[in-house]
């Protein structure tokens, strides 16, 4: 996947700025500036104000005076580094004697402008900022996400077991981890070519999106032709109703020799073992599952011996 591909997938970015400064005539010459480079603003006359502001609204970049009554511009900047590091805050100051440009970017702003500032100067740096965003955005997607599938990858699959098993044992439901395999994917690919079977794997993850509750269960590639959902909130009856709808869609898609085994298991927390056991043993145990499907002759689901 490149990063123009990347630019498809990725909801807008909120380029909404917020300026702050006490001199009314400076924060209208920022707002005449900033709308002529296009961008979105709202204006705040102090820290407080700003604060109240952030508490309300998403802000991308904070353009900010230093020296201003009731709260300064350094401690709105600390603050908005302590509560909202993603936000950029560019400082500019025309009282040089009070903060050094070191204390200023060692507390966290990404750029300082002077006063007298100009416009030029101003739109380089906020697009400057906007781009590296972007590029942060973009590489946060790809070490998230599988390129081919598009689907989480395994890097964040135990992370979000973790989480999941953790929340779902707090709010005392059940949770089941599904994990899946291609059947005879090689003798696909060996027939029709990699990219026929690059292909399967992305219509898997098509069919896993379309089968599964969204923004509640999680689908993974978990690695060449294995996937993995975890399921939250929900009954034995239900992951087994899901599974059988994957195994329906993938079938309807005939692609040839081909099928999928499914392997189910629930997660079971016991006193006496830590949490990175019985996750582990979750894992396991899906995989056992799945391992008796191939074994019994595959295109079908297996449930853990503690679920059947
Ligand atoms: P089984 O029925 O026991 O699951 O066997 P299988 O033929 O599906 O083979 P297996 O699961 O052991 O091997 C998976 C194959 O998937 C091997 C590897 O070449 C292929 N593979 C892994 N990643 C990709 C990929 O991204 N694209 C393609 N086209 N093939 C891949
Ligand atoms: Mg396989």
């Amino acid at each position: 996947m490149t990063i123009l591909d990347l630019k498809n997938i990725l909801p807008d970015h909120n380029k909404k700025i917020l300026i702050v400064d006490d001199d009314p005539f400076i924060l209208e010459l920022l707002g005449i500036f900033i709308s002529s480079f296009g961008y979105e603003f709202a204006a705040a006359e102090d820290g407080l104000q700003a604060v109240e502001q952030l508490r309300k609204d998403d802000y991308t970049i904070v353009i900010t005076d230093m020296k201003m009554p009731r709260m300064d511009g350094m401690q709105l900047l600390r603050h908005i580094k302590e509560q909202y590091p993603a936000i950029d805050v560019i400082v500019v100051t025309g009282y040089t004697g009070s903060f050094s440009y070191t204390d200023v970017i060692k507390a966290g702003a990404s750029d300082f402008i002077s006063k007298p500032f100009n416009a030029d100067e101003l739109e380089a740096k906020l697009n400057r900022i906007i781009r590296e965003q972007m590029i942060v955005r973009e590489l946060e997607y790809i070490s998230m996400y599988d390129a081919l599938t598009n689907l989480l990858n395994r890097r964040n699959f135990d992370q979000k077991l973790w989480e999941e098993a953790h929340r779902a044992y707090r709010q005392g439901y059940d949770i089941f981890l599904a994990l899946l395999d291609v059947d005879k994917f090689k003798e696909y690919n060996d027939t029709f070519g990699h990219q026929a079977g690059d292909k399967l794997l992305q219509q898997v993850g098509r069919i896993l999106n379309e089968c599964v509750r969204e923004n509640v269960d999680w689908n993974f590639r978990y690695g060449g032709d294995e996937f993995a959902i975890i399921i939250p909130q929900t009954t034995k009856e239900q992951v087994i109703h899901v599974a059988e709808r994957i195994l329906e869609h993938y079938q309807a898609c005939n692609f040839t020799k081909t099928s999928l085994s499914i392997g189910l298991a629930r997660f079971i927390r016991s006193e006496d073992r830590s949490w990175q056991e019985d996750i582990t043993g979750l894992i396991t145990r899906a995989d056992q599952a799945l391992y008796q499907a191939k074994a019994g002759g595959r295109n079908r689901i297996v449930l853990d011996n503690r679920l059947a």
